[in-house]
């Protein structure tokens, strides 16, 4: 179990996320949800440790610090440096370092998973190609494909599908799936309500503090949503 207790994160005198207490399962998949601002992005970051926080993250009652080779992050496409003269089988490769030792190289069966990985969607006849030629659902199916080299066990994902085609995002949503019925927890902020009901089985709906977490037939209704995004949200046939 992936257990935050309590995390809260200012920036500079600014609060961005209260005292968030949240217990994810495993081999379940978690939408994270708010408006822009909402603090997602930092939710995923200070449970990573990435930055100062207050409160503590444990996964099966252990400290996450002894445990973050366990987890694989993708962070938001805007932090991401595209232009970075990389092969699309290095970029993947990356995920096997976190079980090599300092300038050890690669060896074969790490290159087999390396490939394995791309194969898995869709992606491996550009393992020789540079990251910067890729579309950016191509880029995304690479990140993912690295998630999986890395053989973690959980995922984090934030906001995967902004801005990519939608055979990218079927490749990446069916990968995923597959991934929680083996047993992974998947972490993905996501901003698009529409999906919300197709995509995941709990959400953590959030807006600087925890408006509601839980399954989504019991987290994602009007009262909510309406909570966290204010009385103009367009809700659609999300709902
Ligand atoms: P979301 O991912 O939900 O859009 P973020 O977690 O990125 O939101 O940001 C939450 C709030 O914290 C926003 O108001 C944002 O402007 C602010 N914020 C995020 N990162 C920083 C930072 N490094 N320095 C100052 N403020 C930040
Ligand atoms: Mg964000």
């Amino acid at each position: 179990m992936l257990k935050a207790e309590k995390l809260s994160v200012s920036y500079n005198n600014f609060l961005a996320l209260k005292e968030i207490s949240i217990e994810i399962q495993e081999g379940t998949l978690t939408g994270i949800i708010g408006p822009n601002g909402a603090g997602k992005s930092t939710l995923l970051k200070a449970m990573l440790n990435i930055i100062p926080h207050q409160g503590k993250v444990f996964i099966n009652n252990e400290d996450i610090n002894k445990n973050l080779a366990k987890i694989a992050y993708v962070e938001q496409k805007t932090d991401i440096d595209f232009t970075f003269p990389i092969k699309v089988k290095e970029c993947v490769s990356m995920g096997t370092y976190a079980e090599l030792k300092v300038f050890q190289r690669i060896k074969n069966s790490e290159w087999e998973r390396v490939f394995k990985a791309l194969k898995k969607v869709n992606m491996e006849e550009y393992s020789n190609h540079q990251i910067g030629e890729l579309s950016g659902g191509q880029f995304q199916r690479v990140l993912l494909a690295r998630c999986l080299a890395q053989n973690a066990d959980f995922i984090f994902l934030d906001e995967p599908f902004v801005g990519i085609d939608l055979i990218s995002e079927r490749i990446i949503m069916d990968t995923l799936k597959e991934l929680k019925y083996q047993g992974k927890t998947v972490l993905i902020v996501h901003h698009d309500l529409s999906k919300v009901k197709k995509y995941f089985d709990n959400i953590v709906l959030l807006n600087q503090k925890l408006i509601a977490y839980g399954s989504v037939e019991s987290v994602f209704n009007e009262v909510n949503l309406k909570e966290a995004y204010g009385d103009t949200i367009f809700i659609g046939e999300g709902i």
